[in-house]
């Protein structure tokens, strides 16, 4: 496979960017990633023309593929054209933000920033400035952005910064504990219980392999931050508006949290996040409450149009079942291959989300430790030396999980497989 201009590029970016990339987790595709010219669909196609079926889809936003319906380019380029942005209120973010209070029943006000990060940055603010309180309960794992607060590894007992530049004073307020384990939980709330704000989880552990929750894994969460008077807040930045449909996945799991962070969907490709939930508890915003939360391009004109026609297109058409049917083909076509030729490895996912885990029992995660244990190191061989030398861009390393567009079709599926067959 010819990558000279992906090389080239490299090497440019590598002079005036850190590592090369805006984003760390792009340079994890050694010797370099490839660098993309378009998307088509399903598929992108490189700088040297080289094409793949993409199951990244730009880290899960693009829940329609590359080419976005005609309504939902005339709401980009209307808004970009007219515009692009004011620095004071339009239409289309309260049709955004109404369209998500119709469908999401946690949510009853919501506001709108720019990324994942901003998103559960400012629910954390909020949670503290609520309740009054300082801590938050994590799992060891979970992935809620770039942020001081959650940038943190440790257990009930002693935490530590996961990244450089983080004060140990901001990590002594989170408290890590392992996604499934009740017991963990009812320690920390033990130990903490008075300063505990919030409780912040993934509804599925979806930046860690993906992990499924045990049955009623969020029920005893919901009950426990109640009997504590601490809040709920669950992390949809990649489940919103793909797992459960417009519902989000509290629908598929019938919990309602008191506070939802959102993005990659909502904003139909563009920079986006979004904090919703209890309006007694989004009132604690400011301008009408005491917990500071602003942005210049917080409420973007042409991302609230990217993501407003996004999802009235998905509720028009058939979008989650198309999904959702490729998503149950991989699952259960990687599930038959892994069984016959790596019946250790386990198959992970719902809805339009799958993984194959380098598992060494067979045995689904039941948290991030168990996908730590297993064979990692495949991914590198495996992944980026056999899946995309057969022009298949998945995921770019063991953690990041993938997912199924409406661009996607079944011959993608099948050759799909057909790789994965040959890979593993
Ligand atoms: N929360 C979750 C669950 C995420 O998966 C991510 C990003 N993958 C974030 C927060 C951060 O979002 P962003 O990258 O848009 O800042």
């Amino acid at each position: 496979m010819n990558d000279d201009n992906s090389r080239a590029l490299y090497d440019r970016a590598l002079s005036v960017m850190p590592g090369g990339v805006n984003s760390a987790v792009r340079a994890a595709i050694e010797p370099y990633p490839f660098f993309v010219q378009k998307g088509d669909r399903g598929h992108v196609i490189d700088a040297d023309g080289n094409r793949y079926i993409d199951w990244v889809m730009g880290l899960g936003p693009l829940l329609l593929g590359h080419n976005l319906p005609e309504s939902v380019q005339a709401g980009i380029q209307q808004n970009a054209s007219e515009g692009p942005m004011y620095g004071t209120p339009t239409e289309i973010e309260v049709d955004l933000a109404e369209f998500v209070v119709r469908h999401v029943p946690s949510v009853e006000k919501i506001r709108f920033v720019n990324s994942g990060t901003e998103a559960t940055t400012s629910a954390v603010r909020l949670a503290r400035g609520y309740t009054g309180r300082n801590k938050i309960i994590v799992n060891q794992g979970g992935y809620h952005g770039a942020q001081d607060s959650t940038l943190v590894e440790g257990d009930v007992e002693s935490v530590a910064p996961s990244s450089a530049g983080v004060p140990q004073s901001v990590a002594e307020h989170t408290i890590p504990v392992p996604f499934n384990d009740e017991d963990a939980v009812r320690e920390a709330f033990e130990k903490h219980g008075d300063d505990i704000a919030a409780v912040m989880t993934e509804p599925i552990l979806a930046n860690y392999g993906i992990v499924d929750p045990d049955d009623g894994y969020h029920d005893f969460l919901r009950e426990i931050t109640d009997e504590h008077g601490s809040l709920l807040i669950f992390d949809e930045v990649i489940t919103g508006f793909r797992v459960g449909g417009l519902g989000c996945a509290q629908s598929e799991f019938g919990v309602t949290p008191d506070l939802t962070t959102f993005g990659k969907v909502i904003g139909g490709g563009f920079p986006v996040g979004a904090l919703g939930g209890r309006a007694e508890i989004m009132e604690q915003l400011a301008p009408s409450g005491p917990v500071f939360q602003a942005g210049t391009f917080s409420g973007h004109p042409v991302t609230m149009a990217a993501g407003l026609e996004t999802l009235q297109f998905a509720a028009a058409n058939n979008v989650y079942d198309h999904v959702n049917t490729l998503g149950d083909q991989l699952r259960s076509g990687l599930a038959d291959i892994v069984a016959d030729q790596a019946p250790e490895y386990t198959v992970a996912g719902t809805d339009s989300m799958f993984k194959v885990i380098f598992t060494r029992d067979g045995e689904a995660p039941k948290n991030a430790a168990d996908v730590k244990n297993a064979e990692t190191d495949r991914w590198r061989r495996v992944f980026w030396g056999q899946m995309k030398a057969q022009e298949v861009f998945l995921s770019q390393n063991q953690f990041e999980c993938q997912f199924v567009s409406y661009g996607h079709t079944e011959a993608d599926v099948e050759e799909t497989l057909e790789a994965y067959k040959h890979a593993l």
